[in-house]
C-alpha cells in the first residue's frame, strides 16, 4: 500500500498534509471556505484505509447533505479499490435511519417503519388535533410541529418537559398524543430518527459499546451546523462524557467554519465547536488558510463582507490565484428584467463553452425561483432546481407513495387517510370519522379497525382494504419497477389523472416515478447496500472480507467481528429502501437529474458546493438580508454568513444582482439594494449598470439605510426611477433594532410620499407571541406606533430582543 501513498498525498499543502495524517486522536480543523476542508476529510479516510489503520467498517463520516455523501463515496472509490459501501457515510438523518433499521427491535420500532417528512408530520398533527378536538387557533399545528421538534432536539420526551403553565401543559399533552399516534402507525419524523437513535445508544450498553469499539474514526464535515442533540449523539458514539466512556471510543475529527454557520434558526449551535475542544480535550487544532477555489476579487469580497460580523473565531484566507475578473454588479428595474438579463448572460457563457452545470443561480428564498425558471424555460435552457418544489413532495407522487407505503405497512394511518378516498370511491368524511373513533377506542390502526365498522361505510372501506391486500399479494414477487406500475394501474391513480383536464403533467410525473425507481435500483445495486441509508449488507464481516484494507490490519479489525445482535443484518426490500430514499432524499429534483443543466438553489442548499460561475440574485433589503432576520443583531449576522457562503461558491466569475421592484406573494414590492453591497471593496466590483447614489453612511447597522433612502431616491442612477421617493408597504427597507437590549439609535424614517397604514399592533404587555425563528416569547415593553412600533420581547431560548413590528413577523399566542 505504501507505494501509492504519495499519489494520495501529493497536491496537499503542509497544513492539509498534517491534517490528513493526524495521529488517532480528537482534532478540529477550523478553516474558511474553499480551503480544502472537505477534501482533507475525504483524503484522510482514504489515507487511513490505504495504510490499513482502519477497515471500511470502522469509518463513520457525517456530511451535511445526501449529495455530499454520494460525492464522498464516489471520490473514495476513485482513490481506492475498497468497498465504500462498508463505510457509514451519510447525513445525520441517513445514518440514524441506518442505525435504527439495524436495531429496530431494540428501538421499539416495526421493521418496516416509515419516515414522515415535514409535510407528513404537519398533516399527522392536524389529524390528531381534529380527532381530539384541540383548538387549532390556540395551538396551531405548525407551532405544535415546531414545539415537538424543539423538544426532540433538546432530547426531551413529553415526560421531561417542564409544564410551567396551562398552555405548556396542553402542548405536552399533544406531544404525547402525537408520539402515541406515530408509534401506533409505525412512523418516525426526522427529529425522531435522531432522538430515537440517541436514546438507544444511551440506554443500551451492549449496542453502545459495540459501536464505540467499531467506529475507530468519526469524521464530521460542516461541524458548525450541528445541533445540540447531534453533538450529544457524537459524544455518545465516541464514548466521551456521560456516555460511559471506557476510553475505547474512536477519534473524532471535526471540520468546520464558524463563518458558514447558517442553520441557527433550526437549532444549530456554533458553540459546539468550542465545547468540542473542551469536552474532547482536543490538542490538535489545525487551520487551513489557503483558498483554492476562488480568484482574489471574489475572495476579498467575501472576506471584507464577513469582517463586519462581530463574534467570530477568527481565521485568515488567502489565494494564490490572482485577481481574476471583477465581481459584476447588476441593477434591474424588475425581477422579470433581472431574470431576462441573467438568461442573456448565461447564453453568452454557454456560447463561451462554460458547461451549464458550472453555472449556478443562488437565491435567498425559494419563491424567487419561479421567475428565473420561466426565463430559462422560455429560452429553452435546461435547468435543475434543488430543494424548492421537490419531486417527492408533489401531490400525485405523495399519493403514489402512500399506496406503496400501505403495501409495506397497512398500519400507516397517514398514508391510509391520504388515499382511502383517492381516487374518489364514495367514502364520506363521516365514515372516516367513525372509523377513526373506532380505532381510537380500541387503540388500533385504521386498517385494523375496518372490520369492526358496520353498514355501508364498513363495506366500502373494507373494499379499499381488500384492494390493498390483493395488490400486496400480486406484487409480492415483482421487482420494484413492476410493483409501482401495477400499483399505479390498480389503485386507479393513473386513470384518475389521465381523465383529469390538466392531468398531463401529473401522469408524466408518475411515469417519472417509475424511472426514478429504476435508476434507484440500478444505482444502489441490490444485494449491496444503499449509501447513507438502509443496511442492505448481509453482515459486517461480509464488508471486511471484500476490503483490501482488512488484510494486514492491526487489532482494530476485530471491532467489526460477528455481531452479537441478531438484527444487525436485517435486509431491506428494494421497495422499503426506495421509500426511505424518497423520504430522506426529497431534496433533489429527479426529473432533470444527470443532464447538463443550470443549477438553481437557495443559498442554504449551496453549502459545500462550488461552481465556475455564480449568480446571486435578489440582493435587496428585506430579501437578502431577509426581513425576518433584519430586526435583530444575531439574525443580521446570520444573513451575512449566508452571503459569505453564497459568494464563496464561485470559482471564476461572480454576479450580484438586485432589482428595484419585485413581485412577492402577489404584491409588488419596491426594494433597496442590499446593505451588503456597501460592505464589499469597491476595487473588486464592476458595475454593469450605473451605480446607485451612495447613501449617507450611518452608524453601522442602526442608521445607514433609513437615512439615505427617503430623500435620495434613485435620482442619480440614470434609470427611470426619478428622484421622488416611492411608496412602500413592505417595511423591508425600514427599521431594525440593534439587537440585545439596544435602542433604535440612528434610525430615521423615509421622508417623502411614503404610503402607509397605521395599524394597531394588536399586542399588549405580557402577551405571548410566536416568532418563526425565536419561537415563543413574552412581550415586555411596547413603544412607538405604526411603522415605528417596536417591542421588547423575552424569548426563553434566545434571550430578550427588541423587534421592529413593521418587520418582524409575530403571531399573538392567545
Ligand atoms: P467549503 O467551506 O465551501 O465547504 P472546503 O473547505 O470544504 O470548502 P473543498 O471543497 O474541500 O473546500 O475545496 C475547495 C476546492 O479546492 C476544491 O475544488 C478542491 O478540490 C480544491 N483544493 C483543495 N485543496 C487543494 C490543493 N492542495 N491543491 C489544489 N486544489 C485544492
Ligand atoms: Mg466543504
Amino acid at each position: 500500500a505504501a507505494g501509492s501513498t504519495p499519489l494520495l498525498l501529493h497536491n496537499l499543502n503542509p497544513e492539509q498534509l498534517a491534517a490528513v495524517t493526524l495521529p488517532a486522536e480528537h482534532a478540529l480543523i477550523l478553516a474558511g471556505a474553499g480551503s480544502g476542508k472537505t477534501r482533507v476529510l475525504t483524503t484522510r479516510i482514504a489515507w487511513l484505509l490505504q495504510n490499513g489503520y482502519v477497515s471500511p467498517g470502522g469509518i463513520l463520516a457525517v456530511t451535511f447533505t445526501n449529495k455530499a455523501a454520494k460525492e464522498m463515496m464516489t471520490r473514495l472509490s476513485a482513490m481506492l479499490p475498497v468497498n465504500v459501501r462498508g463505510m457509514w457515510i451519510g447525513t445525520f438523518h441517513g445514518l440514524c435511519n441506518r442505525f435504527l433499521r439495524a436495531h429496530y427491535k431494540n428501538a421499539g420500532l416495526p421493521q418496516a417503519f416509515q419516515i414522515l417528512d415535514t409535510q407528513d408530520q404537519l398533516s399527522a398533527i392536524k389529524r390528531l388535533c381534529k380527532q381530539y378536538k384541540i383548538d387549532d387557533e390556540r395551538f396551531p399545528p405548525k407551532q405544535m410541529a415546531w414545539f415537538i421538534g424543539n423538544c426532540k432536539e433538546e432530547g426531551l420526551r413529553p415526560k421531561d418537559v417542564v409544564a410551567s403553565d396551562p398552555d405548556t401543559r396542553k402542548k405536552i399533552e399533544i406531544y404525547q398524543l402525537y408520539e402515541d399516534q406515530c408509534q401506533r402507525e409505525g412512523v418516525v419524523d426526522f427529529g425522531e430518527l435522531m432522538l430515537r437513535s440517541y436514546e438507544l445508544l444511551r440506554d443500551n450498553a451492549p449496542i453502545r459499546e459495540h459501536y464505540q469499539r467499531r467506529f475507530r474514526h468519526i469524521l464530521i464535515d460542516e461541524f458548525q451546523d450541528t445541533n445540540k442533540l447531534q453533538y450529544a449523539w457524537i459524544k455518545m458514539i465516541a464514548g466521551v462524557g456521560q456516555g460511559g466512556s471506557d476510553g475505547s471510543g474512536g477519534s473524532v475529527l471535526a471540520v468546520g467554519d464558524d463563518d458558514q454557520s447558517i442553520y441557527a434558526f433550526r437549532g444549530a449551535r456554533v458553540g459546539n465547536m468550542t465545547d468540542f475542544v473542551r469536552e474532547f480535550a482536543v490538542r490538535q487544532q489545525i487551520k487551513l488558510e489557503q483558498n483554492y477555489r476562488s480568484y482574489s476579487n471574489i475572495l476579498d469580497s467575501a472576506n471584507a463582507l464577513i469582517s463586519h460580523n462581530s463574534r467570530r473565531l477568527g481565521k485568515n484566507l488567502r489565494t494564490d490565484q490572482g485577481a481574476g475578473e471583477p465581481v459584476r454588479v447588476y441593477e434591474a428595474p424588475s425581477d422579470f428584467a433581472e431574470a431576462q438579463w441573467m438568461v442573456d448572460e448565461m447564453k453568452q457563457l454557454i456560447r463561451d463553452d462554460v458547461p451549464r452545470s458550472e453555472i449556478a443561480v443562488l437565491y435567498r428564498s425559494n419563491a424567487q425561483s419561479r421567475v428565473i425558471e420561466t426565463g430559462l424555460f422560455n429560452a429553452g435552457i435546461p435547468y435543475r432546481v434543488y430543494g424548492g418544489l421537490r419531486f417527492f413532495e408533489r401531490a400525485e407522487i405523495k399519493h403514489a407513495l402512500a399506496y406503496l407505503r400501505l403495501l409495506e405497512n397497512p398500519n400507516d394511518d397517514t398514508s391510509f387517510l391520504r388515499v382511502v378516498n383517492f381516487p374518489a370511491r364514495g367514502i364520506g368524511a363521516r365514515s372516516i370519522e367513525q372509523l377513526q373513533d373506532l380505532a381510537r377506542a380500541t387503540g388500533c390502526s385504521l386498517h385494523d379497525a375496518v372490520s369492526t365498522l358496520t353498514g355501508r361505510p364498513g363495506a366500502v372501506i373494507a373494499g379499499f382494504v381488500a384492494k390493498l391486500d390483493v395488490m400486496r399479494e400480486q406484487t409480492a414477487d415483482l421487482n420494484l419497477k413492476d410493483i409501482i406500475k401495477l400499483m399505479l394501474e390498480h389503485s386507479g391513480l393513473l386513470e384518475h389523472y389521465r381523465n383529469e383536464r390538466e392531468g398531463e403533467d401529473r401522469v408524466e410525473n408518475l411515469d417519472e416515478l417509475v424511472n426514478a425507481a429504476e435508476s434507484f435500483v440500478m444505482q444502489e445495486g441490490f444485494g449491496r447496500e444503499a449509501p447513507g441509508m438502509a443496511p442492505l449488507v448481509s453482515s459486517p464481516e461480509a464488508l471486511l472480507s471484500q476490503s483490501p484494507a482488512s488484510q494486514g490490519l492491526s487489532g482494530n479489525a476485530l471491532e467489526t467481528a460477528p455481531d452479537e445482535f441478531g438484527d444487525t443484518g436485517e435486509t431491506l426490500s428494494p421497495l422499503q429502501a426506495f421509500l426511505t430514499h424518497a423520504a430522506l432524499e426529497a431534496g433533489d429534483n429527479m426529473a432533470a437529474a444527470g443532464q447538463d443543466a443550470i443549477q438553481l438553489m437557495t443559498v442554504h442548499s449551496s453549502k459545500g458546493l462550488e461552481f465556475d460561475c455564480v449568480f446571486i440574485t435578489g440582493m435587496e433589503e428585506g430579501l437578502f438580508p431577509h426581513e425576518n432576520s433584519m430586526s435583530d443583531h444575531d439574525g443580521l449576522e446570520e444573513e451575512r454568513r449566508l452571503a459569505y457562503v453564497a459568494i464563496t461558491r464561485a470559482r471564476k466569475r461572480l454576479y450580484l444582482s438586485h432589482s428595484q421592484t419585485r413581485m412577492l406573494h402577489g404584491q409588488t414590492r419596491y426594494n433597496l439594494k442590499s446593505r451588503f453591497f456597501d460592505e464589499l471593496p469597491e476595487e473588486c466590483l464592476k458595475y454593469l449598470t450605473p451605480k446607485q447614489q451612495a447613501m449617507p453612511s450611518g452608524a453601522g447597522m442602526g442608521g445607514g439605510m433609513g437615512g439615505g433612502f427617503g430623500g435620495g431616491g434613485y435620482g442619480g442612477s440614470g434609470n427611470s426611477w426619478g428622484g421622488s421617493g416611492y411608496a412602500t408597504n413592505s417595511g423591508a427597507a425600514r427599521a431594525y433594532s440593534t439587537g440585545a437590549g439596544g435602542t433604535f439609535g440612528a434610525y430615521s424614517a423615509p421622508q417623502k410620499e411614503v404610503v402607509r397604514k397605521e395599524e394597531p399592533t394588536g399586542l399588549r404587555k405580557g402577551q405571548k407571541v410566536f416568532h418563526a425563528k425565536f419561537g415563543e416569547g413574552t412581550v415586555l415593553t411596547l413603544e412607538g406606533a405604526g411603522d415605528d412600533a417596536r417591542a421588547q420581547i423575552n424569548f426563553p431560548r434566545h434571550g430578550t430582543k427588541w423587534l421592529a413590528l413593521s418587520v418582524a413577523k409575530l403571531t399573538p399566542v392567545p
